[in-house]
């Protein structure tokens, strides 16, 4: 809420905190527009509710401990104090079984065709987290063989998810774990492509474009960020434009450990709300990018190929979506692309260079095939308005008109109704058509049979009743339908007579 503090206007902390926390608006962006109206915000306030937010945070992640406390896993906590991580460098290395995990309980063996979760004291696999996904993998040893489906991180352990293939799997064995090489090379142009679009993107749209989620896989990479509004084209193009140029340049991706204050020093990006220990990874893409990361990356960034952005989208209020791919996964994408102008060129039969053309022509064409069927359709009523007033049976004056027509919309009968009243003047009109097994009926009576105290609404409402339906409307103009396509005729000639009946009672009675 707004108050005066010392006749100074002033936001709570509450409230700057709940459109940080909930609409991603960051604290400064809130602080340059309510200033500029002569607002201030109270920061203590803000970092007050910032504070509670992260020790209810830490009592949850607390409570993650405490299933991981009495689960299979605290057994293990006992004899290890974690898996080694050797999957910065290495793709493959000898490890030990330390335990192995099926639902809940800890088993010493498992069998061909079973389903489980190894722990193993080291490997190369990469566990869930900072939105790179798990690797997948083998493990082998003499004979038998774990197919890895994916590997997630429990506190300090790594957890491999998978199925014995082959042979059995024993607890204490040695095996030889390998990751799929080429798949965690996809997740890594991903991964180090994010480093570099993030740095890009505030250096395109504004410092206040942080990062406020990621998902990093080997087919493509999703980034959100802080921004209030959709990129324009020219954004987007200028954004892929200088994350190729830093990628065409080829600097080297390096990644040191080292202390936090020094990683500050150095001016790396922390991602908010996030934990670090007193030693932090930092990793920096040549001049440009440097961020506090635990993922793996490239070597040098010309290792990633191309990016190109697929998609820009809202997340949530105050926050956006990029979607790109690098990489083979980029140039397939393309080249599917291609394919499907190609294919279209194809079936329109003409070159790459004139299918906007090819394209203008055709809908101008059927633009012209629309505008003719509507002449033809025109002509074709009135030729049925002529007919059907020529033969028109005449009752005290009175033109009675009940025709069926074909092919008709319930905006044909309507038009077809107009003009039939206009060139007979004094009528009473029932309009038919059947379309699909559904019948629609118009009725319309000249001014002097409603004056009369005819009523277009009831008579459409009888005579719809011989088809199974019903319907209503105006004294001079009324619309039915129903579903007995087969009796309009029959429905016709019910309303005819139903016509003369009226017309002949001088409609001295109430109302039909
Ligand atoms: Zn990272």
């Amino acid at each position: 809420m707004l108050y005066k503090k010392n006749r100074q206007k002033v936001l709570s902390g509450q409230e700057a905190f709940k459109l940080y926390d909930t609409y991603g608006f960051p604290l400064d962006m809130t602080e340059l527009i309510l200033g500029e109206k002569g607002f201030t915000v109270d920061k203590d306030g803000f970092e007050n509710e910032l504070k509670k937010q992260r020790i209810q945070a830490r009592t949850s992640s607390q409570m993650t401990g405490q299933v991981f406390d009495t689960g299979p896993l605290s057994k293990i906590k006992d004899i290890s104090k974690g898996t080694e991580f050797l999957g910065y460098k290495e793709g493959a290395c000898e490890a030990k079984v330390i335990a192995l995990i099926q639902g809940d309980q800890l088993v010493d063996t498992a069998s061909a065709g079973s389903d489980l979760t190894v722990v193993l004291d080291r490997t190369p696999f990469y566990g869930e987290s900072g939105g790179q996904i798990g690797d997948t993998g083998v493990l082998e040893s003499n004979g038998s063989q774990v197919r890895i489906a994916d590997t997630k991180k429990n506190n300090d352990f790594i957890l491999h998810m998978g199925k014995v293939t082959k042979g059995d799997i024993r607890k204490g064995s040695v095996v030889h774990a390998k990751i799929d090489l080429q798949r965690r090379n996809s997740i890594r142009r991903n991964h180090s492509a994010t480093h570099i679009l993030h740095y890009v993107l505030r250096k395109v749209i504004g410092q206040h474009a942080e990062q406020s989620g990621s998902l990093v896989t080997p087919d493509r990479l999703r980034f959100d960020f802080h921004h209030f509004s959709a990129l324009t084209k020219e954004e987007i193009i200028r954004i892929e434009d200088m994350v190729n140029e830093i990628i065409l340049e080829n600097v080297p991706v390096a990644v040191k450990e080292l202390s936090i204050q020094e990683a500050r020093n150095a001016g790396a990006i922390a991602l908010f709300g996030e934990k670090y220990g007193e030693l932090v990874r930092m990793a920096s893409i040549g001049d440009f990018s440097k961020e506090l990361c635990g993922g793996t990356h490239v070597n040098y960034s010309g290792e990633i190929g191309l990016l190109r952005i697929i998609g820009e989208s809202s997340v949530a209020a105050g926050i956006r979506r990029i979607e790109a791919m690098t990489g083979m996964a980029a140039l397939n994408r393309d080249r599917e692309k291609e394919g499907l102008l190609q294919e279209v060129c194809g079936v329109l039969n003409t070159p790459e260079e004139k299918l906007v053309l090819k394209v203008h022509d055709l809908l101008s064409e059927l633009k012209n095939l629309h505008k003719e069927v509507h002449k033809v359709k025109q002509k074709e009523i009135s030729g049925k308005v002529d007919s059907f007033v020529e033969n028109a049976k005449e009752v005290s004056g009175v033109k009675i008109i009940a025709r069926k027509v074909e092919d008709a919309t319930a905006d044909d009968l309507r038009k077809t109704a107009d003009m039939l009243m206009k060139s007979a003047k004094e009528a009473a009109i029932i309009l038919g058509t059947a379309q699909d097994g559904r019948v629609t009926i118009i009725a319309a009576l000249s001014p002097k049979l409603v004056k009369c105290g005819l009523h277009a609404g009831n008579i459409s409402k009888e005579v719809a009743k011989v088809v199974g339906g019903g319907g209503g409307g105006r004294p001079e103009m009324a619309q039915a339908g129903g579903q007995w396509a087969e009796k309009l005729d029959e429905a016709l000639n019910f309303a005819a007579e139903l016509l003369s009946k009226k017309i002949l009672a001088g409609a001295s009675s109430p109302a039909v």
